[in-house]
């Protein structure tokens, strides 16, 4: 894998709002959470938490677990919108972001360690509890150095009653909003809602 390719043309930030939105607002409150699954030139999995009104993101390339006793490289990449949310589409182009996107998972979270999530990212360790529709339970992000300019984390679920051992994000691959596969989506056409 090529830690620099992630994090490139991540895709319309805030450009494709859809009218979902409004509906997730109903958690209005708490913060939110997504994991997008992304065939772009490779494939990985965007996880993003709601701080301080926006998405904090990592790329994940194998994707989040319940498997409490495997670690997961994350990719730290930009930023997001919060419009990007439940953002399910194609994204055009050639570059390395291209490729269809599905809500492969979402729900609200909460940091479960401070109150301060924005600390815990600078400090290089998050703790959140997801409330997910496929992820649930206390989830660690830790941060364990910088490669070609990225940040590297590792993503953990911790041995709590939520925890799967064999749990694989690819054996459960539809969106949870519509129901669709990549596939299904790509066939669609560049189409976001
Ligand atoms: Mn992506």
């Amino acid at each position: 894998m090529t830690p620099r390719q992630f994090g490139e043309m991540e895709g319309p930030k805030g450009a494709e709002a859809s009218t979902e939105t409004a509906r997730l607002r109903t958690y209005q409150g708490w913060r939110q959470f997504v994991v997008q699954r992304h065939r772009a030139s490779r494939l990985h999995y965007d996880l993003r938490f709601e701080v301080d009104g926006v998405l904090v993101s990592w790329a994940v390339p194998k994707g989040p677990t319940l498997d409490p006793d495997v670690r997961r490289l994350a990719i730290h990449v930009d930023d997001h919108a919060l419009d990007y949310l439940d953002f399910e589409g194609v994204l055009p182009g050639n570059g390395y972001g291209a490729g269809d996107v599905i809500v492969w998972d979402i729900g609200r979270w909460e940091p479960y360690k401070s109150d301060d999530p924005a600390g815990e990212l600078a400090d290089g360790e998050l703790h959140a509890r997801v409330y997910g529709e496929k992820l649930r339970g206390k989830m660690v992000l830790m941060r364990t150095g910088i490669r070609q300019g990225k940040e590297w984390w590792l993503l953990l679920h911790k041995r709590d009653e939520f925890a799967e051992c064999g749990w694989d994000a690819e054996k459960h691959r539809r969106s949870v909003l519509t129901g669709r596969t990549n596939e299904e989506v790509a066939k669609q056409g560049e189409v976001s809602d």
